[in-house]
């Protein structure tokens, strides 16, 4: 399960706190400074800790939580109410065209799932009665393109390619023209990643957006790279106007500092969770939920 580490920390905090009829300001301060090292620990951002902290604080002090019954629980559950708040608050819905298609990319370096996650992506598009196309426009990774088309079979979605010979743009384009004349809704266009961020990659996603003018620019990050997949959040957020980030690899991130930090830091909601390699591992991300799997 996901974030046990940040979960023991945090319900060894909190078990102190319920255990009191009555909580001191004092117990509030030492309860914080174990919250506080805890999610630093989680790696979440320095920044984000340090106000969600004092939020949670501020509101803990007041009379009315002092005198409750149950104080502990109060701030048990304003803890619950900031962390919802901190990953977006409510879920964050994928966008729908008036116009259909609605047409998708998904950003990413290479190997964080990008190729993966489109895959997944449709295949959840598919069980929504929908008729999603997915676009081979990574064409510069060896493999890439096979890849998409061995999970499209898989899960019976159309792959629309053009080999690797044509550009991406070009690709993009008649992808979703294709996608038009064959009464296809969504178009999934999984694009190139690279192993850092360089020039030549966001002037390709960028030449991509200009001519498909997507509903949708998804960034997919490796949760398990914490801080670096907010920093990679942030980059790209600046080129590219990102709409929503999914993020990968949750099953393996014993943390959780990428799913705290990246919206606040960001201001992209997180739309997607993945939790495993399986075709069927992607879920919507719901902020309450995950607070609550934190919470334990
Ligand atoms: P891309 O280079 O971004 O297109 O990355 P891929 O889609 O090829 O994925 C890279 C690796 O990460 C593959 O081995 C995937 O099976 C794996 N992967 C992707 N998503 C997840 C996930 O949510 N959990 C786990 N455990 N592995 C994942």
């Amino acid at each position: 399960m996901a974030f046990e580490g940040l979960t023991g920390r945090l319900q060894n905090v909190f078990s102190k706190l319920r255990g009191k009829g009555k909580v001191s300001e004092e117990d509030v301060n030492e309860a914080m400074r174990e919250v506080r090292l805890a999610l630093l620990e989680a790696d979440v951002n320095f920044k984000v800790v340090k106000e969600f902290v004092a939020k949670v604080k501020e509101k803990s002090i007041g009379k009315e939580v002092m005198d409750s019954f149950t104080p502990g629980m109060v701030i048990i559950d304003i803890v619950n109410k900031e962390l919802t708040e901190l990953m977006g608050g409510s879920q964050a819905k994928l966008a729908k065209s008036n116009k259909p298609p609605t047409v998708i990319m998904m950003a990413g370096l290479q190997g964080a799932g990008k190729t993966t996650t489109s895959g997944k992506l449709a295949k959840l598009l598919q069980k929504g009665n929908h008729r999603p196309l997915l676009v081979a426009g990574d064409i510069y990774r060896p493999a890439a393109i096979k890849q998409l088309q061995v999970l499209g079979e898989q899960i019976k979605v159309p792959v629309f390619s053009l080999g690797d010979q044509t550009s991406p743009v070009e690709i993009a384009r008649q992808a979703v023209q294709h996608a038009k004349d064959n009464g296809l809704d969504y178009v999934i266009i999984d694009t190139a990643g690279r192993l850092h961020i360089d020039e030549e990659l966001m002037e390709e996603l960028k030449q991509i957006h200009n001519v498909v003018n997507p509903d949708e620019v998804l960034l997919v990050v490796d949760a398990m790279t914490g801080q670096d997949a907010v920093n990679v959040a942030e980059s790209f957020n600046k080129q590219l106007e990102l709409t929503g980030v999914v993020l990968t690899k949750l099953d393996g991130d014993s943390r959780g500092g990428a799913a705290l930090s990246v919206k606040a830091v960001t201001g992209c909601p997180i739309k997607f969770a993945a939790l495993g390699e399986k075709i069927d591992a992607l879920e919507p991300f719901h902020p309450e939920r995950m607070a609550s799997r934190i919470l334990g």
